[in-house]
């Protein structure tokens, strides 16, 4: 069977995707033609030509191939898939093994993803990438961390002591070769992939991005310690967390499956206390009723 898909909105961002922890994550933002994460590859991840990879674990990672295999089935150029440096090569190897199972390998961009080194997709858009506080993999004794990304709209401004001129002394400046404009950036929307708590919440893009996706794995109150065990968000974090955030909605995601979304309010509103925060919400609360359109036949699980 098909996940039902979240379809989640505000303002112009619109996100969709899935979320259970250990099981699939994956958000599209089909006006920014991008995602983060790949899942197992489903159909609303194939339609964008970014796919920005936080970290290998298989819930987040499984559809890497099938990606790259249906883009080409369906046409579409080649996607770009941004990973941790460390994943690049293996990820190039998959896909060779891939080729030798399926007899085809799929063309593919793999690009390296490095933290605070934006990657440009518009004239008026690039996504920062930033490390985050959950293991990608072992390298030579050192833990190399997941990374999450930032969505960032770059605009420019006329300078203020520029405003109030007339449109033929601004094209003069212009003429002379000065700046007379400057870089204003709009953090949109901010993915932190699977993490506990960590200094990148206070970086500038990541508190003020309009929207941030969190990871609230754990709720349950006997589960604080498989939280920190396994690197992820418990909810009593939040009452730390919250407070460092300027964000307009903080979305809530990858719980496990085991906590239904009710119960997951309740944990919520008791560790929060009455006056929970506005900005909070669980993605998956954003389920589509209808569910997927027709479950592909890759889909069902033997
Ligand atoms: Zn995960
Ligand atoms: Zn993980």
């Amino acid at each position: 069977m098909g996940q039902p898909t979240a379809e989640f909105r505000h303002g112009d961002l619109r996100l969709l995707g899935f979320s259970a922890a250990g099981e699939e994550t994956y958000i599209v933002a089909p006006e920014l033609n991008l995602a983060f994460d790949v899942g197992r590859g489903q159909r609303e991840v194939l339609a964008v030509d970014h796919v920005f990879l936080t970290h290998g674990h298989m819930d987040h990672a499984a559809g890497i191939a099938y990606y790259f295999s249906q883009r080409m089935f369906i046409d579409n150029p080649p996607g770009h898939l941004y990973a941790p440096e460390l994943l690049v090569a293996p990820i190039q190897r998959l896909l060779r093994v891939w080729g030798e199972i399926d007899g085809h390998e799929p063309p593919a961009h793999i690009h390296p993803a490095v933290p605070g080194t934006d990657i440009t997709l518009r004239r008026d858009l690039v996504v920062r990438p930033f490390e985050v506080n959950h293991p990608c993999r072992r390298h030579r004794r050192d833990t190399v961390h997941a990374l999450g990304y930032a969505a960032i709209e770059v605009r420019r401004k006329l300078k203020d002591e520029h405003q109030g001129l007339t449109g033929p002394q601004i094209v003069e400046l212009k003429n002379q070769g000065m700046e007379i404009t400057r870089r204003i950036e709009i953090p949109l929307v901010a993915y932190c992939g699977d993490t506990a708590p960590g200094d990148f919440l206070d970086l500038e893009f990541v508190r003020r991005a309009k929207v941030l996706l969190l990871d609230c794995t754990f709720l349950e109150p006997e589960h604080r310690e498989r939280a920190r065990a396994g690197y992820h968000l418990h909810v009593s974090d939040l009452r730390e967390v919250l407070p460092r955030l300027n964000n307009e909605r903080i979305v809530l995601m990858h719980l496990s499956r085991r906590t239904a979304l009710t119960k997951a309010r309740d944990y919520l509103e008791r560790e929060l206390g009455p006056e929970v925060d506005e900005r909070l919400c669980f993605f998956m609360d954003f389920r589509r009723r209808s569910g997927r359109p027709a479950p592909r036949q890759s889909d069902s699980r033997a």
